[in-house]
């Protein structure tokens, strides 16, 4: 029996890892469109201020080697056809499988002009933080604008503040992570960002990212508000793209019964995804 597992965020890795725990004859194959070893995001910022590996590989580097995973990283799943029970990979490889697991999770979503701009950046994968954070430490940089005060948005704005710079934080909402907080617990975060020097704007909605060539400035109304940074953090949307033409029924994210199940047989859908 071979269960293939599509991505090796913490939905995957746990899947794979529950799974060798009761079945030590199966074959699994953790697919990972990242390069590198497992990892969690909550960890990121922790990990680029002080370098600590510890909590980013939470569930240690050699976590697949250990428990007989077949961890393919960096190799991305571009479509699955469940008739002849194979994945093809973006170089063209068909991977066969016997049970399926959908856990690719979510990406950035920014429905804001200019957002796919390469100097755009985002904090939402290892990859993408990282290159922000390359960024920054090149130097040459001192404003950062972040679009979006969710839990993502406020965490790069601390974030880049300790590495150094001036930090403006939008939001269109009247509150800080108003998905997450009330008005009395928002007013708090605000006043903690306010004691670290970053400064916030409610209520200030984002059209555009814009410039000359290279992005110089975030577009607003009436006004615009310039850096040399710019990070969007405007929601999540679920990696489902690869799913097309699949026949797995697909809305925002992926549909689920309530044991995961999707509505193909042996096609499963975990984590982060709807
Ligand atoms: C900065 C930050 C801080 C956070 N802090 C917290 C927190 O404090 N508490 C909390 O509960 N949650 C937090 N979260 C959210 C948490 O990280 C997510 O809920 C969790 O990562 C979801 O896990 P997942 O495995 O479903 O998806 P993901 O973590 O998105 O992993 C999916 C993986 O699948 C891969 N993938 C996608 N498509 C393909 C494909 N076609 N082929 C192969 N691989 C693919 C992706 O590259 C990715 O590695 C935070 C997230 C971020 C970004």
């Amino acid at each position: 029996m071979r269960v293939v597992i599509i991505g090796s965020g913490p939905a995957g890795i746990t899947v794979a890892e529950r799974l060798r725990r009761y079945r030590k004859d199966v074959d699994i194959i953790l697919l990972a469109a990242e390069p590198g070893p497992p990892y969690a995001p909550p960890a990121m910022a922790d990990y680029f201020l002080t370098g600590r590996t510890q909590m980013l590989f939470w569930k240690d580097r050699d976590i697949c080697e250990r428990l007989g995973i077949d961890l393919q990283s960096g190799v991305a799943v571009s479509m699955v056809r469940p008739a002849t029970r194979v994945v093809e990979t973006e170089s063209g490889v068909a991977i066969p499988y016997d049970r399926l697991v959908i856990a690719s999770g979510s990406n950035l979503y920014a429905p804001i002009e200019g957002c796919d701009l390469e100097e755009v950046y985002n904090f939402k994968s290892l990859t993408a933080a990282s290159a922000l954070v390359a960024r920054v430490r090149q130097g040459h940089v001192h404003q950062a604008v972040i679009v979006g005060a969710g839990f993502i948005g406020v965490e790069v704005a601390l974030l880049l503040r300790e590495l150094g710079l001036s930090v403006t934080l939008l939001e269109m909402a009247d509150r800080i992570m108003p998905k997450m907080l009330d008005t009395e617990t928002a007013d708090i975060v605000r006043a903690s960002l306010d004691a670290r020097g970053i400064h916030v704007r409610l209520e200030t909605k984002v059209s555009a990212f814009a410039g000359n060539g290279q992005v110089a400035r975030v577009e607003l109304e009436k006004e615009s508000v310039p850096g040399n940074v710019f990070v969007a953090a405007t929601g999540l949307k679920p990696n489902v793209a690869f799913l097309r033409d699949s026949g797995i029924d697909v809305g925002w994210g992926i549909q689920v019964d309530n044991r995961l199940r999707t509505n193909v047989s042996d096609i499963y859908g975990g984590g982060e995804f709807r």
